[in-house]
């Protein structure tokens, strides 16, 4: 399986990933705590899937929005996207960035495709999936399910072609 290349991640960022990736599903919420990022699920226009939004008084608190009306396990990659951002490219954004259903948000398409396969790293890491695997799990619908993933971000993680 190929993996996609990312920026080496700064050790913090790395360690508050891993100590929330110990079983499935990951647990995302505790990942954005630990980098001090909040995560509001919001009321956002249909277009827009996910915020990630620089606090007007502080300028050093960052929240995640989340479009409420979005199925949850798209949430999840929403917030993991977002997270991603967060730790890659917040240095970059200045106030607020706003990503559209395709994760589109201004940035260049390449910060975009590091912030998707981040994205996949955080919620689908492969000691997971080989482990889910090795228990006899082979069925993608499954693995999806285990680690609240849309099937078709397990597909395009585990490289089938659909
Ligand atoms: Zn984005």
């Amino acid at each position: 399986m190929a993996r996609l290349s990312i920026p080496q991640l700064p050790p913090y960022a790395a360690e508050a990933i891993a100590r929330h990736q110990v079983e499935a599903p990951v647990k995302l919420g505790a990942i954005a705590n630990d980098l001090g990022v909040k995560v509001v699920i919001s009321d956002l226009p249909l277009a827009v899937s996910g915020m990630l939004v620089l606090d007007k008084d502080d300028r050093q608190t960052w929240t995640i929005k989340v479009n409420r009306h979005e199925h949850r396990n798209r949430q999840r990659f929403t917030i993991a996207h977002e997270i991603a951002h967060y730790v890659l490219h917040r240095d970059v954004i200045g106030n607020e960035l706003v990503d559209d259903t395709f994760y589109r948000s201004g940035l260049s398409e390449r910060r975009e495709f590091e912030a998707n396969a981040l994205a996949a790293e955080i919620l689908m890491p492969w000691h997971l999936i080989t482990q889910l695997m090795r228990d006899g799990e082979r069925d993608v619908n499954k693995l999806a399910e285990a680690l609240q993933v849309s099937p078709a971000a397990m597909n395009i993680r585990l490289g089938v072609l659909t």
